[in-house]
């Protein structure tokens, strides 16, 4: 699988998963270098979630490593909030805190798990919701906000912790379709910049114009792994044409 130019990341070897005795994982390989994007695709159902999780240590998994930056994940319950802050997470319900403002969103990581100065964590914050158009908005909650700012809190609060990789679980799959382009210009903008990137979306504009390879997902295991331009131009096995003709 091409990798050509990355130093890996974000590394899975041989991972299995199951829940009970559901396996929702099978001997699952993939890299993604520094600075790659990588888009995953698949029917829903097909363990596209439970990979991202995995990789941030929200799940367990039976059998394989999991590696960051050349370290393995930590045992369960040690040093979870440092992984979490190196390897940030966007989901599709937005998980902003209610009760907090959008600055505190942004600041609360870090001043607990970064230790940063009240003021340092501010002013990091105030940058960041500048950067992602939202600057005015610094002392709202998120109920005040659109699904699509909302969406952009996260992904600031995550950039915040200055991860070394983002993770984004169908991040615009929640939105109306008038917010997807806010939120996938600020991802765009996040590729562009070298960010190492491994996103969920069934965004097929995003995947071909941002995406260094994509991985195509059915029944828990990897079927393509490629460079967009050629998976969208020829599917190797029969389970992505069916699902391309379903989405294009
Ligand atoms: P996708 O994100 O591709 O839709 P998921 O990773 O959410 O797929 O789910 C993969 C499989 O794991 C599905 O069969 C789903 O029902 C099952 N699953 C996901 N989370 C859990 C859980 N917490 N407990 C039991 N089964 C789960
Ligand atoms: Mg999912």
């Amino acid at each position: 699988m091409s990798t050509a130019g990355f130093a890996p990341l974000i590394e899975l070897a041989g991972v299995n998963k199951y829940f009970g005795r559901l396996q929702v994982l099978y001997d699952i390989n993939l890299t993604v270098g520094r600075g790659e994007v990588v888009v995953v695709i698949g029917p829903s159902g097909s363990g596209k979630s439970t990979l991202c999780r995995t990789i941030n240590r929200l799940e367990t998994v039976e059998s394989g490593t999991i590696t960051i930056d050349g370290v393995p994940l930590p045992e369960e319950g040690k040093g979870l909030a440092g992984l979490r802050a190196e390897v940030g997470m966007v989901f599709q319900s937005f998980n902003l805190f209610a009760h907090k403002t959008v600055l505190q969103n942004v600041t609360l990581a870090q001043l607990q798990v970064r230790k940063r100065t009240g003021s340092q964590a501010e002013r990091k914050a105030r940058d960041l919701l500048e950067r992602v158009g939202l600057a005015a908005h610094a002392d709202k909650y998120p109920a005040q906000l659109s699904g699509g700012q909302q969406q952009r809190v996260a992904i600031a609060r995550a950039l915040a912790m200055d991860p070394k990789a983002l993770l984004f679980d169908e991040p615009t799959s929640a939105l109306d379709p008038e917010m997807i382009n806010e939120v996938l210009d600020v991802m765009r903008g996040l590729a562009r910049e070298g960010m190492t990137m491994l996103v969920v979306t069934h965004e097929m504009g995003f995947a071909r114009a941002s995406a260094n390879r994509l991985v195509f997902m059915a029944d828990g295991r990897i079927l393509e792994d490629r460079p967009p331009e050629e998976f969208f131009s020829a599917p190797n096995t029969e389970r992505a044409r069916d699902f391309l003709s379903k989405i294009l």
